[in-house]
């Protein structure tokens, strides 16, 4: 049985396109989107021996391999022109992992439509990224499963627009989490801010330098931010 997070990614993939998904590891993603009828094929890249022959075997499983190429290589690396890829998944990593995948593989993204990005954490770094390379969020979404939060964002090619001095703010909580504020994103950042104050709190007692002030102003910086949304 997949997971609702899965699903929940899935369900943003554009119709009968073809999906690259990055870090596939069992490859359930690429399989539960062709057996919905939801792509038409997909691309399962993986980096690591495991992980890679979990998901060929998985494929071979469902009798998909006309239909999953499962390729063994780092980030968008996997991906060829000739691959014609509409959509690109990246789920279930870091955020700052997910923003170095972008980065080293933006000549990878032309022709690339639609990025469905799932960060475990830093998320703001995949916002950040996407804000400065000319793509634009154009749905997010929060859940929660088995005791974890998930944010789900979806982007396309265009520009945000964002009041300068509201920038960090919008992009570190999220733009669309924000204008929706769901009881779990508040749920999620009531977390995140009895972590802050903590994480303060520490600070406040151990000897200062240059590291500690620049933490501590990072911190103070985000219960500020959290106080105002
Ligand atoms: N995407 C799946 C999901 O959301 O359920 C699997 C997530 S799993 C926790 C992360 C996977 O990303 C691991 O299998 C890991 O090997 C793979 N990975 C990490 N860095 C990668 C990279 N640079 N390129 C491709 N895959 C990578």
């Amino acid at each position: 049985q997949i997971s609702e997070r899965l699903k929940k990614i899935a369900r943003f993939l554009p119709k009968n396109g073809t999906v690259a998904d990055i870090g596939s590891d069992h490859a359930y993603l690429p399989i539960y989107a062709l057996f919905e009828g939801i792509v038409q094929y997909a691309i399962s890249g993986e980096v690591a021996e495991g992980p890679y022959q979990s998901a060929l075997s998985n494929v071979r499983k469902y009798h998909l391999q006309e239909k999953i190429s499962v390729r063994m290589g780092d980030g968008l690396a996997v991906i060829e022109p000739e691959d014609q890829v509409d959509c690109i998944v990246i789920a279930g990593m870091g955020g700052a992992l997910i923003e170095k995948i972008l980065h080293t593989g933006q000549n990878r993204l032309e022709g690339v439509q639609r990025l469905v990005l799932q960060p475990n954490g830093n998320a703001h770094l995949v916002r950040n990224w996407l804000y400065e390379n000319g793509w634009q969020i154009i749905q997010e979404t929060i859940m929660e499963e088995d005791g974890h939060i998930y944010e789900i964002i979806v982007a396309e090619k265009g520009h945000m627009i964002i009041p300068n001095e509201v920038k960090e703010k919008q992009l570190f909580f999220g733009p669309l989490l924000l204008k929706e504020n769901s009881p779990i994103l508040q749920k999620k950042w009531a977390m995140e801010k009895r972590g802050w104050m903590k994480i303060l709190n520490d600070l406040q007692k151990a000897k200062e330098t240059e590291e500690t002030k620049r933490k501590k102003r990072q911190l103070e910086t985000y219960v500020q931010w959290y106080e105002e949304v």
